[in-house]
């Protein structure tokens, strides 16, 4: 993550260079709501109280132990200062060097990585999006002095500075209690957050639910009870999603959210949301999941890991139960049997409302379903339990569905034909080079649906799955299919000999690439294909055992060919004539490339393009006679 450690002179330090970079994105740019700088100056200072609530649990002996836990903020007109002051765990140098001096997020450092091409606006939105932090006081602020003191007996004054130019400094200062008191020195055309009522309204818009009293100029601001311990019958829609934006430090709506009250086989409130948009696929990888767990309103673990299963991480929200001891530490949160059960029954009631948001709000699933399928996918692949249930809030695209549109596995058994006995799909990059296989031919002529699998993940989920209500998944490679080719010509017993000569010709050439070759049923307007033996791994589940195992040998495939087919109908007449016929080998060699060439799996390309030369040369001799 770059430099680690601050540089240091004497008392001047200066900023890792990636909050270098952060500092100049939001000092210099016409960011709209720069409001939010005060959101996130409380919401750190509420974290801090929280640590100390938590902390005097264990260990009462603090620094000061006997000051209130709240938020004092004031307007220093004269001098231009806001100030925020939290009675907090406060900061050692130590924690100041660390903290203040680098980005802890490696989220917002790949973040900064991967942005250089944003526009600066743009930036700051996304950068806003999973919070601004506390360098975002720069925004307003031309200097900010950070007093505190740490809640360690005996901790010493300091006060932190800087421009947010290119460095800080840490000094000793007079004695203060513990916590911390921030100062900014606002700019001076920002001077309307030196407005007593400005103030009170942001704190008011994005503040009230903070579990602290909050007070401005000492009276304190009304707050919101903490909203998951009321009845669902007092909330509206407004006070979800405005605790929603205050709990995620974000401007944006949630797409959905689930309020849960249970009482047995434990008793707790839950909130949880699903968000709008995921971070992850800017490559912002989530620091820690998303929910925190209370015991009786007293936060005891922030982003908790075992509450909810990884692969819903993109989750928020807050799980509180008065059966959860206070003093809980990470290892017995991991082996408590009522942590368990509550995260089973949460997961149970996010698949619920992932598949009610499927059949009430499609266009918002839709949209929850861009943006986190994956998520979705990995929780088929590591959840045995819950697999199945799952599986019906997958959605595909398939050779029926039209453009932008989906189907899933319920309608696909809806529409599957009375003699047809197992669910069909394919797998590829994408939906052109899917259309593309000739392998669909067959399906498409007879109109029977094949499920398009798109992404590198869904081969891996259907295995896991096998099948759905009872009906197996098959390939549409495999070599084992039976769908009936409406018949063409009839083949004379004297064509079919020579047919099977030549078959028994392009043995001989293509020799042990192979596994054997057979007369298509299936195919329509391709001359050949290859084919997986019969429940064989796809290609392109192959490709991604060779990609993981090096050493990973292909395995030998099927080689059909198409007896109604022209050129296959010539080449046999060429081998009937002239067997020893160079360019017969030629083209007969070709043709299984070009399938190789289609699969993505081709390493031979000198020889083939020798090969293809030759027979240009020849069809251009041809033409020019004529
Ligand atoms: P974040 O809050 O997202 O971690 P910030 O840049 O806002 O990022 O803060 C960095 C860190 O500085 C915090 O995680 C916390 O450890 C520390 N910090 C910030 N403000 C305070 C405060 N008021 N009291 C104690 N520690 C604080």
């Amino acid at each position: 993550m770059g430099e680690s450690k601050s540089k240091k002179t004497n008392n001047k330090y200066e900023f890792q260079s990636e909050v270098k970079q952060l500092l100049n994105i939001l000092v210099y740019s016409l960011y709209k709501h720069k409001e939010v700088f005060l959101r996130e100056l409380i919401s750190n200072a509420i974290d801090a109280l929280n640590k100390v609530k938590f902390t005097q649990l264990t260990d009462p002996d603090i620094e000061d132990s006997n000051l209130e836990l709240e938020i004092n903020i004031s307007i220093d007109k004269k001098n231009k200062k806001l100030i925020i002051e939290d009675t907090g765990i406060g900061m050692s140098k130590k924690d100041l060097v660390n903290n203040i001096g680098t980005i802890a997020h490696s989220g917002a450092v790949n973040f900064l990585k991967k942005s250089s091409k944003l526009a600066k606006d743009e930036k700051v939105d996304l950068i806003g999006k999973f919070g601004v932090g506390f360098y975002s006081s720069f925004m307003v602020a031309e200097e900010v002095f950070i007093y505190t003191k740490s809640h360690k007996k005996g901790s010493k004054s300091l006060l932190w500075k800087s421009k947010g130019d290119n460095s800080f400094t840490i000094d000793k200062t007079d004695n203060i209690t513990r916590g911390t008191r921030i100062e900014l020195l606002i700019k001076n055309d920002e001077k309307e957050f030196l407005e007593k009522s400005r103030i009170q309204s942001i704190i008011e818009t994005h503040s009230k639910f903070s579990q602290f009293p909050i007070k401005l100029e000492n009276e304190e601001i009304k707050s919101a009870d903490a909203i998951w311990s009321q009845p669902k019958s007092n909330l509206k829609k407004k006070d979800y999603v405005e605790f929603y934006k205050f709990f995620e430090n974000t401007s944006e709506d949630p797409e959905s959210y689930i309020h849960i009250s249970s009482d047995a086989p434990v008793q707790f409130n839950s909130i949880l949301y699903f968000p709008k948009s995921n971070f992850e696929i800017y490559g912002i990888a989530k620091k820690d999941p998303n929910i925190d767990l209370y015991s009786n309103k007293i936060l005891i673990d922030k982003n908790s890991k075992d509450i909810i299963p990884e692969h819903f991480r993109f989750i928020v929200g807050i799980v509180d139960s008065m059966e959860l001891p206070l003093n809980i530490s990470r290892e017995s949160i991991q082996s408590n049997i009522k942590i368990e059960k509550i995260r089973k029954y949460l997961v149970k009631k996010i698949i619920d409302e992932l598949l009610r948001m499927k059949s009430k709000q499609y266009d918002q699933y839709l949209n929850l379903w861009k943006n986190f399928d994956r998520n979705i996918k990995e929780g088929i692949i590591n959840d045995f339990d819950n697999r199945k249930k799952l599986s019906n809030t997958l959605l595909f695209t398939s050779s029926k569905t039209e453009k932008d549109e989906f189907t899933d596995f319920e309608k696909y058994k809806g529409g599957m034909k009375d003699s047809q006995k197992e669910i069909y799909y394919v797998s590829g990059s994408d939906i052109a080079s899917i259309e593309k296989n000739p392998s669909l031919e067959i399906f498409k002529k007879n109109d029977v649906e094949v499920l398009y699998l798109t992404d590198p993940i869904d081969e891996f989920v259907f295995e896991h799955l096998r099948e759905y209500d009872e009906t197996k998944f098959k390939l549409i490679e495999s070599s084992d299919i039976n769908l009936e080719k409406p018949a063409e010509s009839d083949q004379d017993e004297g064509s079919l000999k020579d047919l099977n000569n030549f078959i028994g010709y392009l043995k001989t050439i293509y020799g042990d690439k192979i596994e054997k070759i057979e007369i298509s049923k299936r195919l329509i307007k391709s001359p050949c294909i290859l084919l997986n033996p019969a429940d064989g791994p796809s290609v392109q589940m192959e490709k991604v055992m060779k990609m993981m195992n090096k050493e990973y040998s292909f395995s030998k495939r099927v080689f059909e060919i198409n007896p109604d087919h022209k050129l296959i109908n010539q080449l046999v007449n060429i081998h009937k004539n002239d067997p020893a016929s160079d360019y017969l080998k030629k083209i007969s060699l070709q043709l299984l490339d070009n399938l190789i060439l289609r699969e993505g799996v081709f390493d031979n390309f000198d020889e083939m393009v020798e090969r293809i030369n030759d027979i240009m040369l020849k069809a251009a001799e041809n033409i020019g006679k004529k």
